[in-house]
This record gives structure tokens, C-alpha cells and sequence, in this order.
């Protein structure tokens, strides 16, 4: 029989999922957590579920912002909503034909490495199709958030759509209610934080 585990890592896209969407923002100032965002990302802490960012960034690429700009405004999500585990960034743009910017799969990829989880363990979280189809490519669940500004096709296509975050947390904790293994793999776990 299947047995339902706790996620290996939560990693949620960044604009429209974890903090309003101000395009190519690089003002720390105008960063404002989504609704609920503070109290899921502090019950996947409590319940030792790690999370991660896996964020598009292409006005890096497009000059709109500087890399020390986008540092400050992932510097003040981290104020506002505490640390997390792993930061993946794609600061390319569709032209540049990287593996790492969503709908690809290689910042889900990315994360999981850091984190020493298998995609296939991981949950990601988004608001646009782009995010859903980055987890499907990564072999890993995706959960869709929609916004007034998410299409109506992109919600239809999703495997799994929730209301918001707190929603998002009920269905992944859900599945883990039963207490943690005694004996865990002591690489199951990430040490402190990753960059890159
Ligand atoms: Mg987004
Ligand atoms: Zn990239």
C-alpha cells in the first residue's frame, strides 16, 4: 500500500505566491507578504518540513533591476517571513535558454540538491502554469495558487489547486500527521542554510 509521508521540502515561488507581485521589483520597501503566507510558512517549520524559494527573476537579465537589488528585496522576504532553507534563482530570460527558468525544471532541481531531497519528495508551489509545469518536468507534486491574474486555462490544467497557502499547508501536513520517524536518515536533513 502507498504510504502518504511528509513532503521532503516545500519550495514556493517567489512573486504572486509568497509576496505580492510587483513586476521586477527591486525596492525591499514594496515587498508585502500574500495572505496567509506568515502562518504556512511557520507551521511547515514546526513540522520540520524545510522550505525553499524557486523564483524567476528575469529583470536581471532584462537590466530592470541590479543583482544587489534583488538581494535586498529576498533579504526582506526573509525578514518578514524568516529564513528558509534554500534560495534557487533563475535571473536569465526566455532568450538565454537556461535549464533553470520555470516551466523548466532545473531551480526544483536545484533546490532538492541543496536540501538532499529527491524532487519526487518535493512540493512546489505557485501562482501560473509556468510553476506547475517546472514541478511536473522535476517529477515533483504542484500545487497551484491562482490570483485574479492567473489564467483560467492554467487553472484547469492544474493537478492541484488550493485557495491559499494555509490551504496548501492543510493538504500537505495532512498527509503527515502521523509522528515523525524515530530513526530518520541523518541526510534526510539540510544543514543550516544553502546559497548559491
Ligand atoms: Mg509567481
Ligand atoms: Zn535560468
Amino acid at each position: 500500500m502507498f504510504e502518504k509521508r511528509r513532503p521532503g521540502a516545500v519550495l514556493f515561488d517567489r512573486d504572486g505566491t509568497l509576496i505580492r507581485d510587483v513586476p521586477y521589483n527591486g525596492n525591499p520597501d514594496l515587498v508585502e507578504p500574500m495572505p496567509g503566507a506568515m502562518e504556512a510558512v511557520a507551521r511547515l517549520r514546526r513540522a520540520e518540513v524545510p522550505v525553499a524559494v524557486v523564483t524567476n527573476q528575469s529583470g536581471v537579465a532584462k537590466g530592470l533591476l541590479s543583482p544587489d537589488d534583488m538581494d535586498q528585496v529576498n533579504a526582506r522576504v526573509e525578514e518578514l517571513l524568516g529564513p528558509f532553507d534554500a534560495w534557487a534563482i533563475c535571473v536569465h530570460d526566455d532568450a538565454d535558454g537556461c535549464t533553470c527558468r520555470k516551466p523548466a525544471p532545473g531551480l526544483v532541481i536545484r533546490a532538492a540538491a541543496v536540501l538532499d531531497v529527491s524532487p519526487r519528495d518535493c512540493v512546489v508551489v505557485g501562482d501560473i502554469g509556468r510553476d506547475m509545469e517546472a514541478a511536473r518536468a522535476a517529477g515533483a507534486r504542484g500545487i497551484l495558487v491562482p490570483t485574479p491574474q492567473t489564467r483560467q486555462e492554467e487553472i484547469l490544467q492544474a493537478a492541484e489547486v488550493a485557495d491559499d497557502l494555509i490551504d496548501v499547508v492543510d493538504l500537505v501536513l495532512s498527509d503527515a500527521e502521523a509522528p515523525v520517524p524515530a530513526i530518520s536518515a541523518p541526510w534526510a536533513r539540510a544543514l543550516g542554510w544553502s546559497r548559491w
